[in-house]
């Protein structure tokens, strides 16, 4: 069975090795929220590895492509893959996607700011238990 040796899609390879160094809040940006905290990316990295890739003529499909030039992108994406993100509870998460795509396209990551920008001053607004729970910490 010598067919795609490839058992993962590859952007997956990059995320695992990423991970490591990602630095995730404790909290959505948006609302605050605790749990189910996922790390959102301005930039899709499946976008963006695709895109360098067949700029490098690498072939990424398959394990052993992908993992040869992993650490490469990792090292050229540092921006996107670090600091341009935000950290968003599953409901935002997927809400964004909903609004935006599975694989956001690139040049929308001014929007997707503003958008989430947007999410969080509702947020606020319809959660003032959050801000006077605070200010009563500081009576205490
Ligand atoms: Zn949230
Ligand atoms: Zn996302």
């Amino acid at each position: 069975m010598a067919k795609n040796t490839n058992n993962r899609i590859p952007v997956k390879w990059i995320r695992d090795k990423a991970k490591a160094a990602y630095e995730k809040q404790d909290y959505c940006y948006v609302c605050n929220g605790v749990v189910d905290l996922e790390l959102h990316h301005l930039h899709s990295i499946t976008i963006l590895l695709n895109r360098w890739a067949s700029h490098k003529n690498y072939d990424i499909s398959t394990d052993s492509g992908i993992l040869a030039v992993r650490d490469e992108f990792i090292a050229e994406h540092q921006t996107e893959l670090y600091e341009l993100v935000y950290t968003l509870c599953n409901k935002h998460h997927v809400t964004l996607h909903g609004v935006f795509g599975k694989a956001p396209a690139l040049g929308s990551e001014a929007r997707q700011k503003s958008w989430i920008e947007k999410q969080k001053a509702k947020a606020e607004g319809k959660s003032p238990i959050v801000d006077s729970l605070s200010l009563f910490g500081n009576f205490l």
